[in-house]
């Protein structure tokens, strides 16, 4: 039988996996974070190294420029001289060519007018203002006393380049006072800032990747301008690497530190949900029989397997548990509630639940277009197995069952109505004589009604002393003699008339109301019948009654009290009863028949009260029951019971009564079969007590009324 599903191991793995991913989504922008903040500095540091490296560039040549400008030979030449292109040919034209520093010298007026120039080894002529434009103007402008030297970028044939400029004069103040006073010549030099020194520069500064210009949108660059801040150029580099170096040398260790996150996060979780899951399961578990409880019955019924399909519910009520808890011990009780698990799983399906209400309830449920079929199959196999005892360690104990069965389609009613149904369903087998299945029956929602009405009635009737005995007289099988008479308990309603006791007793039983009834019925039956010296009287004792533990008590008090004498009491009680609580059954009987009552054993025949059964109580009659005396006219197996029960009953001493002899037929088939009275209309209809008196007289009556 399948156990609702806990969705534990799902549950678990979800929140698992959405911590882990919390988790990794934080890992992964911290990374992030991390690699780019440490991408930025980087950015920032190469870009301050860029900037520096054209710096460095500038400060070069424009120290080269000074070394050839502070030159007492070449201002000499300059100032004082007249042929400057001999001298610019031999001492600065082949270093044009010679080295990388530079590539163009010239020398131009205190009025900026080129004087000599040469370029690559070469001498040129420059036309400035065509070439640079008013770049070098501006270079020149700022050449004055203090400030004798500077540098700037400037834009040449189509790329960047560093020019320099240097005021040509003597190491001595005093001579450049005389010669060049104000109006110095300049030496200029130019040098291309093509990618081979961007390169080395680069190199130089540690700056991966430097060129001249950009070439991707994500490279680090910096803008190279002219001395009047226009752009004319850019010098770019390799994006920085080395928060993704870092965070890639941290990997090993944080993915390590991860799975051991995981690990103990799975363990811990493991370990919650373990608790959570058993606490959950346990909620749906009957912790005696391991076996699912109500709740799960109702989840069962409320969950998806179950909606929109028809289904069957069977609600099992054991009588008699009560008594064997009583009677043996909780602890056999215990066994026995397992041992009905067991009986009811042994004959389960795959597709249904079979669970425990609590207390001695017990449902089964099955669904499916034939699970109408199935439970009633069940639920009847089940009773069928409880006409047989259940044996725990050497005790054989009886026990009972009524049934409730519902069907439904699934779709009209929820599961708190199923299982009201179920209940009504159950108490109407109960009602019934118990030990058998019934279905709903919206009647029976009806009849519960009714039922209540009539409690209510019944209850106002009773304090108004409205119920009533009648009397049936019982006669000796060879004559008609009365021997005792049956006391019936009669009740007219004030609204609805006569009403049976086959109806009102049951309400009295399932309201309590019987052991006031009971008591009343033998009070006014034994003050009644306490004058015909020698006839005996029949009472009628229902089980709720003796299930009561002060009934001795009262009945020995209603004995005193009537003066009525023990000995020609006989107290009727049906097998049922005695099926249900075996142990406290045989113990009131004892009790009783101390005080010298008689036990008649009534309705024998229509349960399931064996022969052997007889001998466990100390049973003074036995009364056949009407059903079987009628079944005997025409039943071979019918007369053969009532001959073998009359032949067990006299070698148990055992008077033996067949009931309900409506013909001459019947009366005879009894005395034919061994019966030691009779007792039905054929012989006398229960009667009032003072037409009692004219029954008793029409016969050849050997009781003398003392009146
Ligand atoms: P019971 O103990 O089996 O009582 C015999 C019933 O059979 C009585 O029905 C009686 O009227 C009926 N009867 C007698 N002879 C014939 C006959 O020849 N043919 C037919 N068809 N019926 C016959 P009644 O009085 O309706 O009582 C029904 C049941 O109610 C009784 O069955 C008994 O179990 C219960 N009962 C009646 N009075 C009391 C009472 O005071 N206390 C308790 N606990 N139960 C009572
Ligand atoms: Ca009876
Ligand atoms: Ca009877």
């Amino acid at each position: 039988m399948k156990f609702p599903k806990l969705r534990g191991n799902k549950q678990y793995l979800l929140v698992i996996s959405l911590l882990g991913i919390l988790f990794l989504s934080v890992l992964v922008a911290g990374l992030y974070a991390t690699v780019t903040s440490s991408n930025d500095v980087e950015r920032q540091r190469t870009a301050g190294l860029a900037k520096l490296a054209i710096k460095a560039q500038l400060n070069s040549l424009k120290s080269a420029t000074e070394e050839n400008a502070y030159w007492d030979e070449a201002a000499d030449n300059i100032y004082r001289g007249t042929d400057h292109r001999t001298f610019f040919e031999r001492n600065w034209l082949p270093s044009t060519a010679e080295n990388d520093r530079y590539e163009l010298i010239w020398v131009v007026d205190p009025d900026g007018k080129p004087v000599v120039a040469g370029e690559n080894g070469e001498i040129v002529a420059l036309d400035m203002g065509q070439r640079f434009g008013p770049g070098v103007d501006r270079l020149l402008a700022s050449l004055n006393r203090p400030n004798e030297n500077a540098a700037t970028l400037i834009y040449d044939k189509n790329e960047v380049a560093v020019l320099a400029a240097s005021n040509i004069r003597y190491t001595d103040p005093a001579m450049n006072a005389v010669h060049v006073k104000d109006r110095p010549y300049r030496i200029l030099f130019k040098k291309r800032m093509d990618q081979k020194l961007v390169a080395a520069m680069g190199g130089d500064m540690g700056i991966p990747g430097l060129t001249m210009g950009t070439s991707a949108s994500d490279r680090p660059s910096i803008k190279l301008f002219d001395g009047q801040g226009a752009v004319i150029g850019q010098l770019s580099w390799k994006a920085p690497s080395s928060g993704y170096i870092a965070a890639w040398n941290s990997l090993p260790v944080l993915l390590a530190g991860s799975l051991f996150f995981f690990i103990v996060l799975g363990i811990i979780a493991r370990f919650g949900f373990n608790v959570i899951g058993r606490l959950a399961q346990q909620a749906l578990t009957d912790s005696l029989s391991n076996m699912p409880n109500r709740r799960a019955l109702r989840q069962a019924i409320r969950s998806r397997d179950y909606a929109g399909q028809p289904y069957a519910l069977a609600l099992i009520d054991l009588d008699g548990f009560k008594n064997v808890n009583d009677s043996y011990g909780h602890a056999v009780g215990d066994r026995l509630i397992r041992k009905i698990a067991d009986i009811l799983q042994k004959d389960a399906s795959d597709d249904g639940l079979i669970a425990r209400l609590g207390g001695d309830e017990f449902a089964i449920l099955l669904r499916g277009t034939s699970a109408k079929d199935r439970i009633e199959g069940m639920a009847e196999r089940f009773i069928q197995r409880l006409h047989y005892p259940v044996m725990i360690e050497e005790r054989s104990i009886s026990v009972g069952a009524s049934i409730g069965l519902v069907a439904t389609d699934g779709n009209s009613i929820d599961d708190g109505e199923v299982l009201r149904r179920a209940d009504v369903a159950m108490y109407s087998a109960k009602r019934h004589g118990k030990m058998r299945a019934e279905w709903f029956d919206p009647q029976l929602d009806e009849e519960q009604t009714i039922a209540n009405e009539l409690a209510n009635e019944l209850r106002i009737s009773l304090a108004n002393e409205e119920l009533d005995v009648v009397y049936q007289p019982i006669v000796a099988v060879g004559g008609s003699q009365c021997e005792s008479v049956e006391a019936l308990a009669r009740w007219v309603s004030p609204t609805r008339g006569p009403i049976s006791p086959d109806v009102f007793i049951p309400i009295a039983e399932n309201t309590g109301l019987i052991d006031t009834i009971g008591l009343f019925v033998l009070r006014r039956a034994c003050s009644d019948v306490k004058d015909w010296n020698g006839l005996k009287l029949a009472v009628n004792v229902s089980a709720a009654q003796l299930r009561n533990p002060m009934f001795p008590i009262e009945l020995r008090k209603i004995l005193n009290e009537t003066g009525f004498a023990a000995t020609r009491l006989e107290l009727e009680i049906t097998e049922t009863y005695l099926i249900a609580d075996t142990a406290l059954a045989q113990k009131v009987i004892e009790g009783v028949t101390a005080l010298g009552v008689t036990i008649s054993l009534d309705d024998f025949g229509t349960g399931y009260a064996s022969i052997g059964f007889l001998r466990q109580f100390a049973f003074g009659k036995l009364k056949i029951d009407r059903s079987l005396v009628k079944e005997a006219q025409y039943d071979e197996a019918a007369r053969m019971l009532v001959q073998v029960s009359v032949a067990a009953a006299r070698a148990l001493n055992m008077v033996v009564t067949a009931e309900g002899v409506e013909t001459e037929a019947q009366a005879d088939l009894m005395r034919v079969a061994g019966c030691d009275q009779l007792q039905g209309w054929y012989f006398g209809k229960p009667m009032a007590n003072h037409r009692l008196l004219d029954f008793i007289s029409e016969q050849d009556s050997v009781y003398k009324h003392t009146i």
